[in-house]
């Protein structure tokens, strides 16, 4: 990959980087323990908990995706970024265009 490339997915990477931690940051409220005596009705206690389940599971795939930027940033610097972990081959640009993280090609994923 050309280093021209290969900073203008950095730069993608350090961006989302930010963006999902300060999502983190900003949700960790929302994931917190639905307390029982917040003082809720029962029907809004429900939607309480419905709301936390669904931030929890958000927070899940965004600790993944987190993980998976920090990967591909140290594979740029390794020099490895935009190959393929099972077979070597080059990633498709569009496909690192959509989700600069990816470490797959599209037929090992
Ligand atoms: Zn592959």
């Amino acid at each position: 990959m050309i280093p021209s490339d290969q900073n203008k997915y950095l730069k993608c990477l350090e961006e989302a980087l930010y963006e999902v931690e300060k999502y983190l940051e900003s949700s960790e409220d929302a994931a917190a323990a639905v307390e029982p005596d917040k003082g809720l009705g029962r029907l809004s206690r429900m939607e309480a908990m419905q709301d936390q389940q669904l931030v929890m599971e958000m927070r899940r795939r965004k600790k993944r995706q987190l993980a998976e930027i920090k990967v591909a940033i140290s594979r740029i610097e390794m020099g490895t970024y935009g190959k393929c972990i099972f077979c070597s081959r080059d990633i498709a640009p569009e496909r690192l265009e959509v989700a600069p993280e990816v470490q797959t090609c599209i037929i090992c994923s």
